[in-house]
């Protein structure tokens, strides 16, 4: 017969009993008992299917826990990236709203009936300048070099829109070129304020990418854009004035190269910087025509074709 008391030990044992925890004399001791009592048996399986629904749920809490933590985690990247995708878009927005005003105001100064544009191109000890008058279809074009020993008027050049003839004056020979024909026309069509006239927003899309921008306003005294294309960020920029959209200054790094004669070794490098300036409703008729070329020693030329 089995007492209740020793029920009540195997009882007490039950639980470390199911976690093996047992030194051999009490495990023996459980189990030649269980043997015997139905009552005993059952308390075991009781407490062996506790544990089982007690183990079960902590595993689906810990499963819970985990997935929890991936999707924070998910979505703490996705934040991340929509501010940098934000961050890249608005960067890129503002660079295209100011190319497109840059394009937008200087083509406001291309329809311009009345202008003059001066280009002085500095290099190495010597400057070139152009000096472009234009009224009503009518221009002239003045070609000048500025050494140490002062201004040198080079060439002239006179032509009207929609003519085929054109005149050139050297001052040097003393001669007086005309020409006529098919490419005297081209040059006399062609419009003589070069400025940025991509019109087509795709292309102003892909300058936006591979342009730098930035605002500076170093020896002008106004702000101006420094306009760097890809991939010559490093040799050559582009100020653009601000108001006007009009270039300021064109700076090539390096453009010129000196060696010793004969050799590969370099004396010098020098930059290539040109600057431009402008006006617009002072050109008179005077500037624009041709002169008398009756000094002149005159010289035909012409050029056929299409
Ligand atoms: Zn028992």
């Amino acid at each position: 017969m089995i007492n209740k008391k020793e029920c009540e030990i195997v009882q007490d044992l039950l639980f470390n009993y199911s976690d093996d925890l047992l030194n051999p004399e009490s495990k023996k001791l459980v189990e030649n008992h269980l043997l015997e009592c139905k009552e005993c048996q059952n308390k075991l399986t009781q407490i062996k299917e506790d544990n089982k629904k007690y183990n079960n749920k902590e595993k689906i809490e810990i499963d819970y826990l985990k997935k929890v933590r991936i999707k924070s985690k998910i979505k703490s990247l996705l934040m991340t990236l929509a501010i940098i995708f934000i961050i890249v878009f608005v960067y890129y927005f503002i660079k295209f709203i100011k190319i497109n005003d840059i394009i937008r105001k200087s083509e406001e100064y291309s329809k311009s009936n009345n202008y003059y544009i001066e280009r002085i191109e500095i290099s190495d000890g010597v400057a070139f300048g152009l000096k472009t008058y234009y009224k009503d279809g009518k221009y002239k074009e003045v070609c000048e070099v500025y050494t140490d020993a002062g201004v040198e008027k080079d060439m002239e050049i006179y032509g009207s829109k929609g003519s085929s003839e054109r005149v050139t004056i050297s001052y040097k020979n003393n001669t007086a070129l005309i020409e006529t024909g098919t490419s005297a026309e081209i040059t006399n069509n062609a419009n003589k304020i070069k400025t940025d006239k991509d019109k087509n927003i795709f292309e102003i899309i892909g300058k936006t990418f591979k342009t730098s921008i930035t605002t500076d306003n170093y020896d002008i005294g106004r702000e101006y854009y420094v306009i760097k294309d890809y991939p010559y960020y490093d040799r050559i920029e582009t100020w653009v004035d601000k108001e006007n959209g009009l270039p300021i200054r064109k700076i090539t790094r390096g453009a010129y190269k000196d060696f010793f004669a004969g050799t590969k070794i370099m004396k010098k490098v020098s930059d290539r910087i040109e600057n431009y300036s402008y006006e617009f409703g002072n050109v008179t008729d005077e500037d624009v025509k041709v002169p008398d070329l009756s000094n002149f020693e005159i010289k035909y030329s012409t050029t056929m074709g299409g």
